[in-house]
């Protein structure tokens, strides 16, 4: 993407390693930059001088993409050599891990609208089959992006970053009493299977006490 350097990405080279941390049971993640050429062409020593920019410019690019794509395009992360992964690029996704990486910013919770819309799919799959939908709906002063209700319960469900674990309390759901049933999903896995976490929502509604 340098303007001066004319560069084929058949020419450099990415990957990436995880290793366990050495100080704790932590896990690290390493990501390196190499050139493919034999003896090298230099560009992953220039890339290393400049890593700092080039970080926050591939941030800039992952966050706000010019051709404003949903998940990844040509203008972004796609090119020839990775055509066969396209289905699995996010920019979203990338765009938070690097963040991450970069000042150990943690992703933000969507505004609850927001996650309602991403909700719209399973909120018809649960309506299909005689649940009563609502959202984003008022619990306890707090904005839940759905309700689902049986004869039984009504329970919430809301959705937390995909980088998050599910032992992550940080979700606006940590405000309704300990008594009110709420599920939160992974934003991620919820576009990319649907029919776990129907079962997971139906679970939590028809049982759950
Ligand atoms: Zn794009």
């Amino acid at each position: 993407r340098h303007p001066q350097i004319d560069l084929d990405p058949s020419e450099f080279g990415a990957g990436f390693r995880i290793v366990p941390n050495r100080e704790d049971d932590t896990l690290l993640l390493d990501v390196y930059l190499y050139d493919t050429l034999s003896g090298g062409a230099g560009y992953a020593d220039l890339a290393a001088r400049n890593i700092e920019e080039i970080l926050q410019q591939t941030l800039a690019l992952l966050e706000q993409c010019p051709a404003h794509c949903e998940q990844s395009c040509e203008s972004c992360l796609r090119h020839y050599h990775n055509q066969y992964l396209k289905e699995r690029l996010d920019r979203n996704l990338g765009a938070e891990l690097l963040r991450y990486a970069l000042d150990g910013t943690l992703p933000k919770e969507k505004a609850p609208a927001a996650q309602a819309n991403l909700l719209r799919n399973l909120q018809r799959l649960l309506e299909l089959e005689g649940f009563a939908c609502t959202g984003p709906v008022e619990i306890q002063g707090v904005t839940v992006p759905l309700g689902v209700a049986s004869s039984n319960q009504q329970v919430a469900v809301g959705l937390r970053p995909a980088l998050l674990t599910p032992e992550w309390q940080g979700h606006s759901f940590s405000n309704l009493s300990p008594t009110t049933a709420s599920v939160v999903l992974n934003e991620f896995v919820l576009g990319r299977n649907l029919p776990d976490e129907h079962q997971m929502v139906r679970n939590a509604v028809l049982y759950e006490k």
